[in-house]
């Protein structure tokens, strides 16, 4: 496998850590109705390296409103689930990037490993084109990006400009950014923060 981090169980604690702080902070400001918020996770199956996952990538954290008659529904962005993609974001944000590029059989490796069907790699390439591209978030966020990243290149090109050490690192910052899209929640606002120190 040429990308270690991978199968590494500690870069998915490190994740589920940021997933935890994003989730620490949507609970503390609470419901919009001004309720406090209890935790409801969403049980998930993510399908990735299962062996080195652990028990809490088999929930996604949500939460519910404690006042009788408001019960909203607060579900914190992720770094871990990309909405409700059943494999974890890492690897369809990795996987897609690797489309087009200069390593395919890198790419050929990682989807065989894993097994994702052919059909599944042709949805995620709508996705990211057709869902994510036209996506309120992104049309917002896409102006930073000069010269323009046109939709066909994401998100390639997107992990192309962001910094970071190491591969890993580039893809922690990309799936920090993006986090925003997998909630539908008041907090979609919420900046994520994926440095190590501030966790
Ligand atoms: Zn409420």
């Amino acid at each position: 496998m040429c990308h270690a981090f991978l199968t590494d169980a500690r870069f998915y604690q490190f994740l589920f850590r940021i997933d935890q702080s994003i989730a620490e902070e949507v609970q503390a400001a609470g419901c919009r109705c001004g309720g406090v918020l209890h935790s409801a996770c969403y049980p998930r199956k993510p399908r990735g390296f299962r062996s080195v996952l652990d028990k809490s990538y088999e929930y996604r954290l949500s939460f519910c409103c404690a006042t009788e008659g408001c019960r909203r529904r607060t579900t914190p962005p992720s770094v871990r689930f990309l909405g409700r993609k059943v494999y974890l974001g890492v690897l369809v944000v990795l996987i897609s990037a690797l489309e087009g590029g200069v390593s395919p059989t890198r790419r050929r490796q990682l989807v065989d490993t894993l097994d994702v069907p052919a059909q599944t790699l042709w949805r995620w390439q709508q996705w990211w084109r057709e869902v994510f591209a036209e996506g309120p978030w992104w049309r917002m966020e896409r102006a930073q990006f000069i010269p323009p990243i046109a939709a066909k290149g994401l998100p390639g090109e997107l992990l192309a400009r962001l910094g970071g050490a190491d591969l890993s690192e580039r893809l922690v910052r990309l799936l920090g950014l993006i986090a925003p899209v997998t909630s539908t929640s008041r907090s979609s606002s919420l900046t994520v923060r994926t440095d190590p120190q501030n966790l």
